[in-house]
């Protein structure tokens, strides 16, 4: 599914975010110390190998809502961007913090004139956020921040497994119309 907002792309897909070889630049659901980890990160970092984890470590520890930038490793991307999300209950406010992820890391991208993102759904697996809302969100944030995007063309969610995908594509047609 695909709509076009000021010219960019935004789409949903189903699938792995390790595996987009289309896509400049990859959003990691990083955790703060930007190791490893389960979910997104876990994925990210094994197909990336180790060299991720070194060039990560002087750029951590990293705070709700902030997003930094790495190179990709052994990933068919050009460049990793790593967004820290709210823990859902103890970060808060976290509709603002998790806005922030979406909005410093598509700032990150143009800035690295990248013309590709992949997204995934920040926040909503280990950390509790509710992806109803947490979609919410991430469209709504986009939504606003596509009038700016210079180099950014293409937006991809890719969402882990069809239920996943459906949430995402009822709230997009209810944000983006
Ligand atoms: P967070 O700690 O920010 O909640 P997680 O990595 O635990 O991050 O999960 C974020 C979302 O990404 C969840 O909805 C989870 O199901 C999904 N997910 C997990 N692995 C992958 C993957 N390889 N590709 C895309 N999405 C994934």
């Amino acid at each position: 599914m695909k709509k076009i907002v000021n010219n960019v792309t935004i789409e949903c897909v189903s699938g792995d975010i390790a595996a987009q070889k289309d896509i400049a630049a990859v959003v990691n659901a990083a955790n703060a110390q930007l190791r490893i980890g389960g979910g997104v990160a876990g994925a990210l970092h094994r197909a990336a190998g180790p060299g991720l984890e070194e060039e990560c470590r002087p750029l951590a520890p990293i705070k709700p809502g902030e997003a930094v930038i790495t190179g990709a490793h052994n990933l068919p991307n050009d460049y990793v961007i790593h967004c820290l999300g709210p823990v859902y209950g103890a970060d808060r406010p976290e509709d603002k913090l998790l806005a922030d992820c979406y909005r410093n890391a598509l700032q990150l991208a143009e800035d690295s004139k990248v013309d590709s993102v992949a997204f995934p759904s920040i926040s909503t697996g280990a950390f509790g956020y509710p992806m109803e809302d947490a979609a919410e969100v991430a469209f709504q944030t986009v939504k606003e921040i596509t009038a700016d995007l210079k180099q950014v063309r293409l937006i991809r969610f890719v969402l882990f497994g069809e239920d996943a995908l459906e949430v995402h594509r009822r709230k997009m047609e209810e944000v983006l119309g």
